[in-house]
């Protein structure tokens, strides 16, 4: 059997054992120090726009923490798109909220602007006003800001932004992970850049951050003893984990060239292939990462499905993955109001994820377009 490849895999750039090693020379094996203060400064700089980065444990971590400060509770709704992974809704769930799912629009696969009002308008003429939105920039598209912001802006909800996938993305022209009251970061094994674990929070004020981190050392009051007003957590970033994103961060920049390329050639193969649409920039206003890049084939020209064709990926060894299924789809989230048609639905039923890590190597790119070749679509 040839080697595996994989969807997307852990790319280290070189600098990272050095900060780890460093944090061992200084004994900072602890969820604070040197590495942990510098990645939040390369964050920072990365996104500009005056933002203040927390690192935290994970995305998932992020997400509750943001939606803790934006005072959501028990009996409370939060809209979030429903076609994305689970951590993006399953935080509603942790503080005894619901989530409000809202369809996605066809072109760019993110939040429909349409529904999302129609969803706000609902809720609010039967229901409760919902305390945030939740967008998501899938696969690292970014979603349609203008539109989005402008609806929230209207009805005065706070968005938070999960940009778990979507890190050196831009929308014309603004970094992803900079539009929300609060945004998310990933650093998972599989995202664009790795911590191998690990996450943050990204806020609009400096208060905001010293909470964040506050919330993720346990909540202590300032006292010699151990004392707590509130509830707290243990979310806060590792400093050898620390260490590798700041390895990480210094070729942030290359891991995007290097997924756009595998994106074109990707663009290159399909153009010649009519039962295949790739999941590409509606126009220059959106600048994708291209974390993941996806296809969806097109049940009127081939009778083939998205499993026919993972299924001959995998016979090389060769790793895809069909789309996220929409979380109202999900049995977790049955009992959750959904907004929309079933253009997430579609997307579910006829796309795939294919092999898009930045350490695709030019033999596996021949071994993959060899499968699609030999593919009869
Ligand atoms: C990965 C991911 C998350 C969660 O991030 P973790 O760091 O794995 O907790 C949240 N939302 C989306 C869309 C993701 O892809």
């Amino acid at each position: 059997m040839e080697s595996k490849i994989w969807l997307s895999s852990p790319h280290m750039g070189g600098g990272e054992m050095r900060y780890i090693q460093e944090a061992f020379d200084h004994n900072w094996v602890a969820p604070l120090g040197k590495n942990v203060d510098e990645f939040e400064i390369a964050i920072e700089d990365f996104l500009q726009e005056n933002k203040f980065a927390a690192a935290l444990s994970s995305g998932t971590a992020a997400l509750h923490l943001a939606l803790i400060q934006l005072g959501v509770g028990y009996g409370d709704e939060v809209i979030c798109q429903s076609f994305t992974f689970s951590a993006s809704a399953n935080p509603i769930k942790y503080l005894g909220a619901t989530p409000v799912f809202v369809d996605s629009d066809k072109t760019n696969w993110n939040m429909s602007p349409e529904f999302l009002e129609i969803a706000i308008q609902d809720r609010i003429q039967n229901h409760k006003k919902p305390k945030a939105v939740i967008v998501v920039h899938l696969y690292g598209m970014p979603a349609m800001m203008d539109e989005i912001l402008e609806i929230c802006t209207k009805y005065e909800i706070p968005l938070i932004e999960d940009s778990a996938e979507s890190i050196g993305s831009t929308y014309k022209g603004q970094k992803c992970g900079t539009f929300g009251a609060f945004s998310v970061l990933s650093f998972n094994g599989n995202k664009i850049i790795t911590t191998s674990g690990g996450g943050a929070l990204i806020c609009g004020t400096w208060e905001q951050k010293a909470k964040t981190i506050f919330l993720s050392t346990q909540a202590r009051d300032q006292a010699p003893h151990y004392q707590h007003s509130e509830v707290g957590y243990n979310y806060r970033l590792s400093n050898i984990s620390a260490g590798i994103g700041r390895g990480q961060m210094e070729v942030l920049e290359e891991r995007v060239k290097l997924r756009r390329a595998n994106h074109d050639f990707y663009k290159e193969i399909f153009a010649n292939i009519e039962a295949v649409n790739i999941f590409t920039e509606a126009s220059s206003d959106f600048f994708s990462n291209h974390w993941l890049t996806s296809i969806t084939l097109d049940k009127n020209i081939t009778a083939k499905t998205n499993h026919d064709l993972m299924a001959s990926f995998a016979e090389k060894n060769i790793e895809t993955r069909p789309l996220w299924k929409p979380m109202h789809l999900q049995p977790v989230f049955k009992d959750c109001p959904y907004y929309g048609e079933n253009v997430a639905e579609e997307l579910f039923d006829q796309g795939l994820c294919l092999p898009s890590g930045s350490n695709l190597k030019d033999e596996d790119k021949k071994r993959i377009l060899d499968v699609i070749i030999n593919f009869q679509f």
